[in-house]
């Protein structure tokens, strides 16, 4: 075994410590990655506190992470050891599977799915799991899972495209958009200001939602053409059947209903990350009058990930990152539940 350094919580406490842990050595198809950078997702800490009611203690979260190849298995063939290299919320999946060889390595259809960065399993059928993530010196991933990080591409900065990058992009991309599509991107935090960025570099007229009056100017500095207070009745009325698409990145319960009125006929909502009941009853009127559809998304595939990690490198688009030392994870934490960062925090394992 490999003896780790990670930094999460056991069972009966939030507060996250240092711990030693002990990885599996690297198979032949997989590789050791020193971890350099790792962000904070709003999920990490959502399972740090029990939210969903499936944490496996002890818990390592982090699934934003970028690093460097320490040593590559026997049968590995994309990477060498020194590669500058990206992991997301998957290492592993059965890629036997329909929705695998469809390239949704994230459906995983076996029955354990896939194996999840942590708190997944440690083998795609079952037979051990709790898997331990990113907030930790040491990663053991399976090659298909490794993500190549563009050249020139700041380091740090790249490690949110792992999570809401591609949580964002994925759905942006399922739109389709044409140029002068009327998009709306509900939140203005850790995937909204990506996702902001990303329908305008794609063609899109951005309107971004915020609750948090301080984020409005925020939002038209990303370079969102409009933005709505969506706390103001009014403001929001301005805009009703209004929208090609809307894509919401709010994780806790909310009513889509106010926004479902924003659409245009034939309209798509998805709702990223929310993975829990929405605050109201949706009454189905509100779909069918329109011909609408509500669609729900989260992570995304190891394709798009790549992807939007390419996509961000040409057109120029920048995570705006706070970066944080080990110690200061906790509080880090504590601010992240006040959306008082701007808009995502970053590890830097080494400091
Ligand atoms: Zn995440
Ligand atoms: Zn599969």
């Amino acid at each position: 075994m490999i003896k780790a350094r990670g930094y999460g919580v056991v069972s009966g406490d939030k507060t996250v410590k240092p711990m030693a842990i002990e990885r599996s050595p690297p198979k032949p198809n997989e590789l050791l990655i020193d971890v350099l950078y790792c962000g904070i997702c709003h999920s990490d800490v959502h399972i740090i506190d029990d939210a969903w009611g499936f944490t496996l203690y002890p818990l390592i979260p982090g699934h934003e992470a970028v690093g460097r190849v320490l040593s590559v298995g026997s049968s590995v063939t994309s990477f060498k050891t020194g590669d500058i290299v990206g992991v997301g919320c998957m290492i592993d999946s059965c890629l036997k599977c329909p929705a695998c060889k469809e390239g949704w390595e994230n459906h995983c259809e076996a029955s354990t799915g896939p194996t999840m960065t942590y708190g997944g399993y440690l083998v795609p059928d079952g037979s051990g799991f709790n898997t331990f993530g990113a907030w930790s010196d040491k990663l053991v991933v399976r090659e298909e899972f490794v993500l190549r990080i563009p050249e020139g591409m700041d380091l740090a900065k790249a490690a949110p495209l792992m999570c809401p990058g591609v949580a964002t992009y994925g759905p942006l991309k399922r739109f389709d958009i044409k140029k002068g599509d009327k998009i709306g991107i509900v939140g203005v935090g850790g995937p909204g200001h990506l996702a902001i960025m990303m329908a305008k570099a794609m063609g899109a007229e951005v309107t971004a939602f915020t609750t948090h009056e301080w984020k409005c100017d925020a939002a038209l500095k990303l370079g969102a053409h409009n933005v709505v207070l969506s706390t103001d009745d009014e403001a929001m009325k301005k805009y009703n059947n209004y929208f090609h698409h809307i894509l919401s990145t709010i994780p806790n319960a909310f009513d889509p209903m106010p926004y479902l009125a924003l659409l245009h006929r034939r309209g798509t909502m998805t709702v990223m990350g929310l993975l829990g009941p929405y605050k109201n009853i949706i009454n189905n009127i509100a779909l069918a009058a329109k011909g609408l559809s509500l669609t729900g998304s989260m992570i995304g595939s190891i394709g798009d990930t790549q992807e939007v990690l390419e996509f961000c490198a040409k057109h120029e688009i920048v995570p705006i990152i706070e970066m944080i030392k080990l110690e200061q994870i906790n509080g880090a934490i504590a601010r992240l539940k006040k959306a008082d960062v701007q808009f995502r925090f970053v590890i830097d394992l080494k400091a």
